[in-house]
């Protein structure tokens, strides 16, 4: 479902564990082994307290729409329109995505509705996650 143009992300080491986790299959968060916090996006020390005892863990994918904006204009790898959203997940951290195998529109995308996570390969390298109605 991918469209040609679209600007593709690019590792850094901060960010290898959450491209490697993606492209398994798996949503990958960190987490403080200090305050026990999880966040998101990625970064080497604990947003809350700074501390740098962090972990990788595997998030259950399970998210909620938290809220979104529909755009109509044409930008490279989106055909109008098209939600920009940001979803819940979970285990709490926030994250900017698309909301897939679901019309683009305000009647289909219902605040607080429940979401899973989906993968879709972009090349070798980089898939990216999407989320998509939880089924069930
Ligand atoms: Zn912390």
């Amino acid at each position: 479902m991918l469209e040609a143009g679209r600007a593709r992300p690019v590792p850094t080491p901060e960010t290898k564990h959450f491209w490697d986790g993606t492209r398994d299959g798996e949503l990958r968060l960190q987490r403080c082994d200090d305050c026990t916090r999880p966040y998101f996006p990625p970064r080497p020390f604990c947003p809350v307290c700074g501390s740098r005892h962090v972990s990788v863990f595997k998030a259950s994918g399970r998210a909620k729409l938290h809220s979104y904006v529909i755009h109509h204009r044409k930008v490279p790898g989106f055909t109008p329109p098209y939600a920009i959203a940001v979803v819940e997940l979970a285990e709490g951290p926030r994250m900017m995505t698309n909301i897939v195998e679901c019309p683009q529109t305000p009647e289909a995308l219902v605040l607080d509705m429940d979401l899973e996570v989906t993968f879709t390969p972009m090349d070798e390298a980089i898939t990216l996650p999407f989320f998509r109605p939880a089924k069930g």
